[in-house]
């Protein structure tokens, strides 16, 4: 079969989650709830092998998702001490460095976080902020929603944090080509 041209557009979707938990004593907290490195709450700690920041990971795996590219679990196994708290750039940078080496950059990212408390609202600009520094984009293409669960399961009931996203990628010349063939 005749190989089809790479395409202009890419799309990828990811997906995070992480348990929290309230934290007795925030001075001493080791693993702060964090969203693209913006420290959100110190009275809530993440349960997770990294720094737990569900926004890039779901970005992470967005990017990878775009390229036909394997998962965050993958590449960042949660079994190898190399990522024990580990900064969650580090995974971002690395699918970065990916998505540069398929061809493509990113045009746009819109990520939505499921989280009942503390409320997103006043702090979703400096989150968005961060997002933008980090990927270099301007923050009108790097958008992040909050959502309440409603109080619905775990996430309703303050316990876990989520995150959706979806990233575009471009070309940035003849692709060589992304991700496994067949
Ligand atoms: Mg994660």
């Amino acid at each position: 079969m005749a190989s089809l041209p790479e395409p202009s557009l890419r799309i990828g979707h990811g997906f995070d989650v992480h348990r929290i938990e309230p934290a007795p004593n925030a001075a001493g907290n080791d693993k702060p709830l964090i969203l693209a490195g913006v420290t959100l709450s110190r009275q809530h700690r993440v349960i997770a092998h990294s720094d737990g920041d569900v926004l890039l990971h779901a970005l992470t795996d967005a990017l990878l998702g775009a390229l036909g590219l394997h998962d965050i679990g993958e590449l960042f196994p949660d079994s190898d001490p190399r990522w024990k708290n580990a900064a969650s750039v580090t995974f971002f940078e690395e699918a970065t460095r990916l998505v540069a080496a398929a061809g493509y950059s990113l045009s746009n990212a819109d990520a939505t976080i499921i989280l009942e408390r503390p409320r997103l609202s006043n702090r979703k600009g400096e989150i968005r902020a961060a997002l933008a520094a980090l990927t270099g984009l301007p923050p009108g293409r790097v958008n992040v929603k909050g959502k309440s669960h409603e109080g619905l399961d775990a996430l309703g009931q303050g316990q876990a944090i989520a995150c959706h996203c979806v990233a575009l990628l471009t070309a940035t010349r003849q692709p060589a080509g992304a991700g496994a063939s067949g």
